[in-house]
């Protein structure tokens, strides 16, 4: 019997080669009609035999090509039509844009092929990709995803791009950036300012010319696909030394691009797993565990056993290396802090004296996209930062909500869009502090809600009153405020990305956040679900002398945890183990016992910082989380042992007593335990108060499902002994896998309690 039916599927379908794929699957089972892109995802019409029409169906969903992700197949009875044929329809724009935007990929074997191929067209030529791979996110500027509405308008095919892009049989077909060298974008080479690099503009062995401007130690800036990077060869230490000089960043690690998977192994301990997260197509950054004496300069990533490295990505990147040295520092275009650069015009002033040379091209970057970082937690992905070839990725938050604009956080900010039942969280922006990021921030905002043609019915913002994404939340005009607590947006981030609706115990461990009662925030363990919480424990309050200066010098914060647990003997012990002299102790603690700018902190982060100061590891902060990270590194896998801590009921909570865990440390520390043991006993205490205080959480509530999130959670060490202890004792663990569990994925965590929050309307007040 013939039927026709109408489909709508939605999910990732454009821009990853699902027209061609349908195309194909219905002439082969010989159906008639047509496929068209709009606004609400692909809309297909189809009739022919009922039989044919299921294997179709079928298909539809099982052999979808690899970049795509069905999410939904509505269908829809027709009357037949009697029509011949299948055609793919022009795409039309409509009202409601719920059609999910691919992110950018990494270029597949296929182009790689053709580009190292004399006899190829595309032989040696940068730009080139296909339905799999390439450009995506970062080129375009509206929807539907349609050449017209990317950067790649400017390029007219020619007639065998042309041919290409119209032939269902073929790679390219309807592959939006689709170029070779006879028509689309170009690359060349410019001098930088005063660099003595002379202001050659060779198109024809431009990438080679920057290949051996490397090999020769200089620093050239690289046009990626998401922006603008900071490039050097790794094992000149005089050029990492003056590329961090003129960077103006002192000790953060920097990121290293290697050739291939050989040089990547050679430079660090690999297992299959993080190998496969090496090669995956999103083609992170990997935190990998480096390998002694392997030339690498060590300035790369001082005081860190650990590489950031990631492999080529586009056909320039594998290009440059055919003649560039094996390893080169990749590192954002940007000064330390602000966003990357992603305009020519913006790099040469920018970047003017930090390159000596630009490697350019003409394909624009419409919206700045950085380099994504993950590190392996038990073998798989967590992420630290999300973006570049995870952008604009959806999560499912299981529920339809109303248009949401969750701003997010001060630090790592990234905001996020409810679209349906879809979070589609923003790539990583940045900190809040400057007017660069700040205008980064809200021409992402611009970009993304015009993309998907959102009107924001809710603005949630956190409950600090100074972040700036807090003020641009309450600027909205026309939206519903949500405030949202910071660790229960935490915690919530963590579940929905987990398909979680709780009630769960939330392990929120991080640096700061602000709290319902004022305080700072950090050391929580909450009950909640994603429209409410409770706080169940938390670390004892200590004081933070000089507020934000107690992140800068850790030694400030370790002073008030000694004047906490020592009282009387602390001055001795803050001038023997954190080098104050007596003038500055008077002053310090003075100001602490007055609470002057001293606002009461349960932050496991600030502990983490004492702790790394008390030991002698980091007494100075020059990037955000480093006593901890150099902590980490620090820790003697062997041991076992850990220190002491109490758990006393307060008002309605529990509080964890640190007092009798900085005694037993400064213990070990006069008894001359060397410091990687200190540091493993402190790892393994904070394991220890997790499962103590999940249990008697447990026992009083009948919980049994734990979120461990918060920045602290980055610390693998910390991460895999509390979901292997915590396992132990029977819980059911959920971590991060797809946003970090670092202040990124607060965004996400307040879209889905504001999305959770019943509204007053509905409640009949
Ligand atoms: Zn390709
Ligand atoms: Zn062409
Ligand atoms: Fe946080």
């Amino acid at each position: 019997m013939r039927v026709r039916n109408r489909l709508r599927v939605t999910g990732i379908v454009q821009g990853v080669g699902f027209r061609p794929f349908v195309y194909q699957l219905a002439s082969r089972c010989r159906l008639s009609g047509w496929i068209s892109n709009t606004s609400e995802g692909v809309v297909i019409e189809a009739e022919g035999e009922e039989e044919a029409l299921q294997v179709f169906l079928r298909a539809l969903r099982e052999d979808a090509p690899r970049l795509a992700r069905v999410a939904d197949v509505e269908v829809e009875l027709r009357e037949p039509e009697g029509t011949d044929g299948f055609v793919i329809r022009e795409s039309a724009a409509q009202d409601r844009r719920l059609a999910l935007i691919p992110a950018d990929v990494a270029m597949c074997d296929p182009c790689s092929s053709d580009v190292s191929d004399p006899s190829n067209r595309r032989f040696g030529y940068p730009f080139t990709n296909c339905t799999d791979c390439g450009p995506r996110f970062t080129i375009i500027r509206d929807i539907p995803y349609d050449r017209p509405k990317t950067t790649m308008a400017a390029f007219e095919m020619c007639s065998e791009c042309e041919r290409e892009y119209h032939d269902p049989a073929d790679r390219r077909f309807h592959a939006q950036p689709n170029a070779c060298p006879a028509c689309g974008p170009k690359v060349w080479l410019e001098g930088g300012r005063g660099s003595g690099v002379g202001g050659q503009r060779d198109k024809a062995d431009a990438t080679s010319a920057a290949a051996n401007l490397l090999a020769e130690g200089r620093i050239v800036a690289i046009k990626g696909l998401g922006g603008f990077h900071l490039a050097c060869d790794a094992r000149n230490a005089e050029a990492v030394r003056e590329l961090r000089r003129r960077k103006g960043r002192s000790r953060k690690p920097l990121a290293l691009m290697v050739r291939d998977i050989e040089e990547a192994r050679r430079l660090c301990r690999i297992s299959p797993e993080e190998e496969t997260i090496l090669l995956s197509y999103e083609r992170p950054i990997v935190l990998l565990e480096a390998r002694e004496r392997t030339g690498i300069a060590p300035d790369v990533a001082p005081g860190n056993r650990h590489l950031g490295l990631m492999l080529p990505y586009t056909p320039l990147h594998y290009l440059l290396f055919q003649t560039s040295p094996p390893a080169l520092v990749m590192t954002s275009g940007n000064l330390s802090e602000e966003p990357i650069s992603h305009r020519n015009e913006e790099a040469r002033t920018r970047l003017a004296h930090i390159a000596d040379a630009f490697l350019m091209h003409d394909r624009e970057i419409h919206v700045a996209c950085d380099d994504s970082v993950v590190r392996p937690v038990l073998g798989e992905p967590m992420p630290i930062r999300r973006a570049r070839g995870f952008v604009p990725g959806p999560i499912d938050l299981g529920i339809e909500a109303p248009p949401i604009l969750a701003c997010g956080a001060e630090q790592k900010n990234t905001f996020c869009l409810t679209v349906g039942r879809w979070a589609v969280p923003s790539q990583h922006i940045g900190d809040l502090d400057s007017a660069e990021t700040l205008d980064y921030y809200s021409r992402a905002i611009d970009h993304l809600t015009r993309l998907f043609g959102i009107n924001p019915a809710i603005a949630a913002h956190d409950m600090h009153p100074d972040y700036l994404a807090t003020r641009y939340a309450l600027s909205l005009e026309g939206a519903r405020k949500v405030g949202v607590q910071h660790h229960h947006a935490h915690v919530a981030s963590c579940m929905v990305e987990n398909s979680l609706a709780g009630p769960v115990i939330g392990v929120a461990f991080d640096g700061t956040g602000y709290g319902t009662d004022g305080a700072i925030w950090g050391g929580e363990f909450l009950v909640a679900d994603l429209a409410s919480f409770e706080r169940a424990a938390h670390l004892r309050y200590v004081p933070m002398p000089g507020g934000a200066a107690a992140i800068e010098r850790p030694t400030r914060m370790a002073l008030a945890h000694l004047l906490d647990a020592f009282e009387d003997e602390a001055d001795d012990l803050a001038q023997k183990l954190l080098g104050f002299s007596k003038a500055e102790l008077a002053v310090l603690v003075r100001q602490i016992e007055r609470r002057i700018n001293s606002p009461m902190t349960s932050s496991m982060g600030r502990l983490f910082d004492s702790v790394s100061a008390l030991l002698g590891i980091c007494q100075e902060t020059t990037f955000e989380g480093e006593p901890a990270i150099e902590l980490e590194m620090r820790a003697d896998p062997a041991e076992t042992a850990s220190c002491g801590f109490e758990v006393t009921e307060g008002h309605g909570y529990s509080i964890i007593d640190t007092r009798p865990l900085i005694r037993g440390l400064v213990g070990d520390i006069l008894a001359r335990l060397p410091a990687s043991a200190a540091s493993a006993r402190f790892h393994n205490t904070v394991v220890e108060i997790v499962a103590d205080v999940c249990r008697r959480i447990r026992e009083e509530r009948g919980l049994g499902d734990v979120v461990l999130t918060g920045g602290c959670f980055q610390n693998v060490r910390l991460i895999e002994s509390a979901v292997q202890r915590l396992e132990g004792l029977g819980f059911a663990v959920y971590r991060h896998r797809v946003v970090p569990p670092n202040d990124a994925g607060i965004s996400l965590g307040q879209a889905a309690v504001a999305a959770a929050i019943p509204r007053r309307e509905d409640l009949g007040h």
